[in-house]
């Protein structure tokens, strides 16, 4: 059975290695010894169907009443409601139906749950209610919407991460809704992927920063558990396709995808979920290596491990590594699962029950993983207080939320081309909007917004604007016509004509809202019929700009050339169409970059980050090779300009303990006051693994009023400098090094021991 409901057009067309723990510490939660009392008593009072009951998990719908509403508020059906809780002692539920909840709503349903388990139950354990916040308080109507992360990730701004999660842990908690399924933290690598846009782009080091704030801030009142997901390398199937094998070595999974991981378990998630993939023919869900060798004990991560969707039945169904059901539970168990997002029926209730009754799993490896649910219940105040609590209601949706949602919107948008100084738009320009992305609140706010799938616009608040609304709301002289769908053709003509009459022209394109597998694609470039009402009014001989409103790099460059100025919007949540407006009329200076590369070609995929032969020609001068991006990593144009100088290294050689001191100045060079985010990149130049091309090691933002210019300082470890081994194991190796930020290059050595040598030296070209 599917869960959620999906529109039926779609749904008719889908029928290493050794132990390596360096650099990341392992990382115990201290627990209150009287908290750690009280749950273990509780445990020691419990029957295997109670254990087995708190480790299983169901989705809502499973439980409403026939013919109750599915959306705004859920009616639950009392007999199916009690056959999960009483009798079968369920201990934690999940999603919505149709679609978001009012406020009131979730309360009503928590409320009806939470009676059941504290009242009618044996031991009056409260339900654990998970939800998918995210980018805000999507499934709560009226819930703050930030930008997608991948947006986030252009503002490389990781206090604005941190806000972000503060509010989404607030308004999680006002819904009465104590465990987010956010952040995602897999590192995207695979731009075909439909989960692209949820990822933090393409680094390490940006996903590991910025998802460590957003988990910190949604964390913050200690009444919100974050879920960090999918442990580990979902973002990087082969094919491009969700729910696929990732196509990367164990060590790049330790070096790539890892990370971010490492620091989320440092800063104290409660939880994770497994990616509903495979690594080197091992389905994650069925791994003790990357469950408990690696993220247990080497990341010492304490807290539950809860499945994806179905997961468990889908090692046996899908992957095919269980030939039942029960051997499928059996693995999952062994591997170290806490909990079964089962979410349908008791099939693995039954199974997890009849394997401990037959000695084939311990009742002591079950105590474990109750132990670590019912210590999460305590830890996040359910067992004494299980209801929501109303005077959280004033955390909801608050005008400094807005106020955040907007800045983030604003802070993301990244300005790719600027040809001729084409925007800001002139005053009195007589302006063309055309486009799919023009006139939708979907395709601004993307997938899980109000519903899953984030279409259905019936959810949506009055008041946000579209890019049209907010281009009218400005006075100027703004035209529209709807040029062509988001994958159908349809009056490009008569964008053509207006354009005739126009001095520019705005096409908004891109990619409507989607989800997980809905998403899949076979071709990364942008839809024909998108690039013909391009190329239409591009023959009028006008100027274009166009706007990328999307969740991962389309392919465009049959008509990037032609185009003027190109505004990339990624999917900038429900302030996205005022933002968009305010860069493209110079309300606002733009300051995103790009937190992954552009392709320039569907099949051209590679990451700022490769290998020396992906950059050079290999074909001996025949043929184009090498790394030729649309644009690369990093890149994002504003109203100003920006000088860098004085690249300054305060030592020459250091050791492997030590550190180095990087200063270099920025100078605002234009009339316009701005931000600008300076990016440390490191390079080694000989290794006994392939070095990459430059890995991101720092990043700091500045703003610079005009002419005014700062010194900015990193300090770089050579801990910093580290590379997964062949053989697993992080290690730094002796030898020369460049350091790079904005254009200029420094170099220094690593020796094999001893201290610093020297001080002072000068890069800089
Ligand atoms: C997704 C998860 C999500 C879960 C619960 C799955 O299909 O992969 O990201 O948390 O559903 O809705």
């Amino acid at each position: 059975m599917k869960r959620r409901s999906i529109p039926l057009s779609l749904a008719a067309g889908l029928a290493l290695a050794a132990s390596a723990a360096a650099p990341h510490a392992a990382a115990q939660r201290g627990h209150d010894p009287a908290t750690v009392a009280r749950v273990d008593a509780l445990v020691a009072r419990m029957t295997v169907e109670e254990k087995v009951g708190q480790m299983t998990q169901l989705t809502i719908g499973v439980l409403a009443a026939e013919g109750s509403p599915q959306r705004d508020s859920v009616r639950l059906d009392p007999a199916k409601l009690r056959e999960a809780i009483v009798q079968r002692h369920v201990g934690s539920l999940l999603n919505v139906i149709g679609g978001s909840l009012t406020l009131e709503g979730w309360h009503g349903l928590i409320g009806q749950i939470q009676d059941v388990a504290t009242r009618e139950t044996r031991l009056g354990i409260p339900v654990l209610y998970g939800i998918d916040f995210v980018h805000g308080a999507n499934y709560t109507r009226g819930g703050t919407i930030f930008p997608h992360n991948l947006g986030l990730a252009a503002t490389f701004d990781v206090a604005l991460a941190r806000r972000a999660g503060e509010v989404t842990g607030d308004e999680a908690l006002a819904s009465g809704l104590p465990w987010n399924f956010a952040p995602v933290l897999d590192v995207g690598r695979q731009p075909l992927f439909p989960r692209f846009y949820e990822t933090f782009g393409e680094d390490p080091l940006v996903a590991a920063r910025l998802g460590r704030a957003a988990i910190e801030g949604m964390q913050r009142t200690g009444r919100v558990s974050a879920t960090m997901k999918h442990y580990l390398a979902y973002s990087a199937p082969r094919t491009g396709r969700d729910r696929t094998p990732a196509s990367v070595t164990p060590r790049e999974v330790r070096e790539i995808f890892l990370p971010p991981f490492a620091q989320a378990v440092r800063a104290g998630a409660r939880a994770v979920m497994v990616n509903s993939g495979e690594i080197d023919g091992e389905p994650v869900h069925a791994s003790r290596y990357w469950l408990m060798d690696v993220l247990r004990g080497e990341l010492g991560f304490d807290g539950v491990i809860v499945t994806d969707w179905e997961d468990i039945y889908f090692l046996h169904t899908k992957h095919r590594v269980a030939p039942t059901i029960r051997d499928a539970v059996r693995m999952a168990i062994d591997a170290g699962i806490d909990v079964s997002m089962t979410p349908n029926d008791y099939g693995f209730t039954d199974a997890l029950i009849e394997l401990v009754r037959d000695g084939v799993i311990p009742e002591s490896r079950i105590d474990q993983s109750v132990r670590r649910i019912l210590l999460l219940k305590a830890e996040l105040g359910l067992l004494d207080a299980p209801y929501p609590d109303p005077t959280q209601r004033g955390r909801f949706a608050t005008e400094a939320s807005v106020q955040s949602a907007r800045e983030a919107a604003r802070r993301s948008i990244t300005l790719l081309k600027n040809e001729g100084g084409i925007l800001p738009l002139r005053k009195d320009a007589r302006i063309l909007v055309t486009g799919p992305a023009a006139s939708t609140l979907t395709a601004l706010n993307g997938g899980w917004t109000y519903t899953w799938q984030g279409t259905d616009a019936s959810h949506f608040p009055d008041g946000p604007r579209t890019l049209l609304e907010a281009m009218l709301r400005r006075g100027r002289d703004v035209r529209y016509v709807a040029g062509a769908g988001f994958t159908e053709a349809r009056d490009a003509g008569a964008a053509l004509r207006a354009a005739q009459d126009a001095d520019v022209v705005v096409v908004a394109v891109g990619e409507d809202a989607y989800s997980e597998w809905v998403g899949n694609i076979d071709d990364l470039t942008l839809p024909e019929p998108q690039l013909r009402l391009i190329e239409a009014v591009q023959a009028a001989g006008k100027p274009v700009v166009l706007v990328m409103v999307s969740g991962r790099p389309r392919v465009i460059s049959r008509v990037a050339e032609g185009a003027r100025g190109i505004v990339m919007a990624y999917w900038p949540g429900m302030y996205g169409g005022d933002a968009i407006a305010d860069v493209l009329f110079g309300e606002i200076n733009p300051s995103g970059k790009l937190p992954f590369t552009y392709p320039r070609h569907p099949n051209a995929l590679a990451t700022y980050d490769h290998r020396f032969t992906e950059s050079t020609n290999n074909d001996f001068g025949r043929g184009p090779g090498g790394f030729n991006p649309q644009w690369e990593f990093g890149h994002g144009l504003s109203y100003t300009t920006y000088a860098y100088r004085d690249l300054r290294l305060d030592a020459r050689e250091i050791g492997p303990a030590d550190s180095l001191t990087v200063r270099v100045t920025v100078e605002n060079t234009g009339a316009r006051a701005g931000r600008e985010t300076v990016l440390l990149f490191s390079r080694q130049h000989y290794a006994s693994v392939t070095p990459s091309l430059r890995r991101l090691r720092a990043f700091q933002p500045v703003e610079l009023e005009p002419g005014q210019s700062r010194t900015v300082t990193f300090t770089l470890a050579a801990d910093d400098l580290r590379f997964v081994g062949r053989d697993g194991r992080w290690v730094l190796e002796p030898g020369a090094f460049d350091v790079m930020v904005g254009g200029l290059t420094g170099t220094f050595r690593v020796s094999a021991g001893g201290a610093r040598t020297a001080t002072a030296t000068t890069g800089g070209r």
